[in-house]
């Protein structure tokens, strides 16, 4: 199974995991903030955002999105 990277648009934590070809993140949650409606990336695509910060690498647990002591 391939692995993906999900994205909360509002809190910015990426998750990873496992799931079907074709599916996409619309269906879940955000175990950070809770919000529904994760945007998809592609596991290993680890260069969105480049230098830009946030929202490139995977966020440690308990990372709130602002990423202080994360990455
Ligand atoms: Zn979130």
């Amino acid at each position: 199974m391939p692995m993906y990277e999900f994205g909360c648009p509002n809190c910015g934590v990426l998750t990873t995991e496992l799931c079907r070809m074709g599916e996409n993140g619309e269906m879940m949650t955000c175990l950070e903030c809770g919000h529904e409606g994760l945007l998809k990336h592609i596991s290993g695509f680890s260069s969105l955002g480049a230098s830009g910060g946030s929202g490139g690498r995977s966020c440690l647990p308990g990372c709130r999105g602002n990423c202080t002591g994360c990455h």
